[in-house]
């Protein structure tokens, strides 16, 4: 007995007489909270909607927050990004080819501003609740004519502002291979992106809760992501973050995978005081059997889950990524998130 909270993402800042409509069922899928997925362009065209959205969704009983979703792609997401658009610098940075990415670099003033810009305006113009951090990460080169065979070896970000940066604290030129030195600097920087934003957050509302979700790897000896999140520990245990949690996983990985990840998750966020958070595949692709669902929902809570989220409203319907039999996935999460209410309550 566990799950206290249960949430669905959400796209679109069209109309707020539709999104009515789509927050009153999204109530009846017993979610207690919704994550807007808030787009470069959703900012720049969409902006004067935005609130009256949000009101509507606290009027229908749901939670907010905001998901600066894919910005820069910085953050996990398919939508397309303003910043790289209309920046050429500032960019992620190949070590091993010196090719710059279609990623910003969020250790750069340019984007840390850019993107800080953002969440004040949506802490001091909207009524959201919170923020939601959607898989911060550094890009992953991937490119044929790369030192290593298939790229595997590059990383990010080699740009002339990280070099800068790290030949100050360390003493020497950043190296193209990557060091122990190398994977300190990145993750240092990255969680300064996040924890000073989520600090200036925090200054204009406290009461403005945040969530930082980071890629749910094992990154154990055999295996290193190297994302820029994946000390746990020192990401979980920022002051400034309120819930914990780690992205989705594939239906077909064996409950060993899915228990050891959960498992981790929820210790380091009571390590360090926090909520837990995990979260069910609600696009892309169903379970062979929706039974499936299930029997997931009730490992999470069985293991001390905090809360769960699913990725997105309507299993994706009428979107690329749409799973099959989308409506059918989403009753079935829709289920599942009712009887967590029933029994949790
Ligand atoms: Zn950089």
């Amino acid at each position: 007995m566990a799950i206290k909270h249960t949430a669905v993402s959400y796209y679109g800042f069209n109309y707020v007489e539709h999104a009515i409509k789509d927050f009153q069922e999204i109530k009846e899928h017993g979610c207690d909270t919704v994550i807007l997925a808030i787009t470069e362009f959703d900012m720049d065209f969409w902006f004067p909607n935005i609130n009256n959205i949000v009101k509507a969704a606290h009027e229908i009983g749901l939670k907010v927050l905001a998901d600066p979703w894919g910005i820069g792609k910085f953050f996990g997401g398919e939508q397309v990004s303003l910043f790289l658009q209309n920046n050429i610098h500032n960019r992620q940075v190949s070590a091993l080819t010196d090719e710059p990415l279609v990623a910003a670099c969020f250790n750069t003033r340019s984007f840390r501003e850019y993107f800080e810009g953002i969440c004040l305006k949506l802490a001091k113009e909207t009524e959201v609740d919170g923020f939601f951090w959607d898989e911060p990460h550094y890009a992953k080169p991937s490119h044929v004519a790369s030192f290593g065979a298939d790229g595997k070896d590059d990383w990010t970000c080699r740009c002339p502002v990280c070099m800068k940066k790290f030949e100050e604290e360390y003493g020497y030129e950043m190296p193209r291979v990557m060091n122990d030195d190398v994977l300190r600097f990145r993750r240092r920087e990255a969680l300064f992106t996040l924890s000073e934003a989520s600090r200036k957050i925090k200054e204009v509302n406290p009461k403005l809760e945040i969530t930082c979700c980071v890629l749910a790897t094992l990154d154990d000896y055999y295996n290193r992501e190297a994302r820029g999140y994946d000390d746990w520990d020192a990401v979980c245990a920022c002051p400034y973050f309120d819930v914990f949690s780690t992205t989705i996983i594939n239906y077909d990985m064996p409950n060993s995978f899915i228990s050891d990840i959960t498992r981790r998750t929820v210790e380091v966020a009571k390590k360090y005081g926090k909520e837990s958070e995990r979260w069910i595949s609600g696009y892309f692709s169903r379970p062979a059997d929706f039974k499936r669902i299930d029997e997931i929902i009730d490992i999470y809570d069985d293991l001390g889950v905090d809360r769960v989220a699913t990725w997105t409203y309507r299993g994706g319907y009428g979107t690329s990524l749409a799973s099959k039999d989308p409506i059918e996935l989403w009753d079935n999460i829709g289920r599942n998130f009712a009887r967590m209410q029933a029994k949790n309550k």
